[in-house]
């Protein structure tokens, strides 16, 4: 981390050629593990923010314009916190705008700096970059102004850059876990009331490996929004027959049970899902409390078989680094994470079994889909922070 950031201000000096002192800041990727499909459902998710992370090095220009510079889209873009406007052609530097406009908006008073941009998070792979970026630049922009954002605020703000500024019709989970992680912690969080609990993950003999299909996620667009649909129409029906639903979170297992028979095919497995989903995270904090792995590692297989039979959002790919994962020594548990359709999957590993577990999955893998998967070792770390070296 510290080359990185050296090597980072270094760059700044190049770039900007400003003489200013910078500072740095970073922000996380995040893996969930276990809650899926549950956290647009006011229901529940356990994620942790990972070992892989975007950083800033920023300075005040002393003017009202920001210029950006990522490294790794090798572009600069500038805009006038006066006027800022969504334009497609600006790419990447559309978070950033949306970030600087939503921190104005709510009455956030934002200084000119130029900030770079350097980051490892796989972009586009379910590891929630965007959100990384949102997050960062919104930490970034308050420091760099010396106004203070709680860290709970400033995943709202994030996530409400991502939904209009970008018009991506995400959850809370991923901006929330990004700004509030906490190292050695992963998040037990209520996506309807925000109440959150940091559950200790702490093994020394366990990895968590993330699996990258590298398959484009084509449809998940698309067919997010049709789930996000069926699920509102399954709350409908619900409320029809129960009554006081407001999400699928306020439905149990039992009540389900009892009325699913009412419910149209596609519906009662949306449903189904999200329902059940929800009880099995719970499970997972208590197994995860007990230190109980084996039991937990269950939870997560059950919940990609869900994902993939009732919910219809796996792929191919994904099943087959699931299967093959689950084939291997010292492994406790494994599923797809993310919205599906591509990205990666998660899976539990000893330590001792992690670089057989690696090489193997590679040859099946790409026997199997003739792509190259890539792999991730994993540790659960702090959320968005200054880094002072
Ligand atoms: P995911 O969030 O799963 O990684 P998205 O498509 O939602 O995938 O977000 C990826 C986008 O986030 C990138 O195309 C880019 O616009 C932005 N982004 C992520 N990391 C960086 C970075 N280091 N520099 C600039 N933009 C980034
Ligand atoms: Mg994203």
């Amino acid at each position: 981390m510290e080359q990185r950031v050296k090597e980072l201000n270094r760059k700044y000096k190049e770039i900007f050629s400003d003489g200013n002192k910078v500072r740095n800041f970073q922000a996380p990727g995040r893996v969930n593990l276990i809650g899926e499909h549950t956290d647009y459902n006011g229901g529940f998710v356990m994620p942790m923010a990972i070992n892989r992370n975007v950083l800033s090095a920023a300075a005040p220009r002393g003017d009202n314009e920001v210029h950006i510079h990522s490294v790794n889209f090798d572009k600069t873009i500038q805009f006038k916190l006066n006027n800022i406007e969504y334009r497609k052609e600006d790419g990447w530097g559309n978070y950033i705008k949306g970030m600087a406009k939503v921190l104005m908006d709510k009455g956030y008073k934002i200084c000119g700096m130029n900030i770079l941009f350097e980051g490892d998070i796989p972009l586009a792979s379910g590891l929630s970059s965007s959100a990384a970026i949102e997050v960062l630049s919104g930490k970034t922009f308050a420091m760099i102004s010396g106004v203070e954002i709680p860290a709970e605020e400033l995943a709202l703000l994030a996530q409400k850059a991502e939904n209009e500024f970008i018009g991506v019709n995400c959850g809370i989970m991923d901006q929330y876990i990004i700004s509030t992680g906490k190292k050695n912690n992963a998040l037990f969080l209520d996506c309807r009331d925000l109440s959150s609990e940091q559950v200790p993950f702490i093994f020394d003999d366990v990895y968590v490996v993330i699996g990258n299909t590298k398959k484009e996620r084509g449809l998940v667009d698309s067919e997010y929004n049709s789930r996000r649909k069926e699920c509102e129409h399954g709350v409908k029906e619900f409320n029809k027959i129960l009554g006081g639903v407001k999400d699928l979170r306020d439905v149990t297992s039992r009540q389900f049970e009892e009325s699913k028979d009412k419910l149209p095919e596609i519906t009662r497995k949306r449903c189904q899902h999200v329902i059940y989903e929800d009880e099995r995270v719970k499970k997972a904090v208590k197994y995860l409390k007990s230190k109980d792995l084996e039991s937990f590692g269950n939870l997560m297989v059950e919940s990609h078989e869900s994902l993939r039979d009732l919910y219809e959002v796996s792929c191919r790919e994904l099943d087959i680094l699931v299967e093959e994962a689950l084939k291997m020594d010292g492994v406790f548990g494994s599923r797809m994470t993310g919205a599906g359709f591509g990205g990666c999957n998660v899976s539990l590993v000893l330590k001792d079994h992690v670089e057989k577990f690696i090489v193997l999955i590679t040859e099946a893998y790409k026997k199997k889909t003739s792509r190259k998967p890539e792999f991730y070792i994993c540790t659960p770390e702090d959320g968005a922070k200054e880094i002072v070296l």
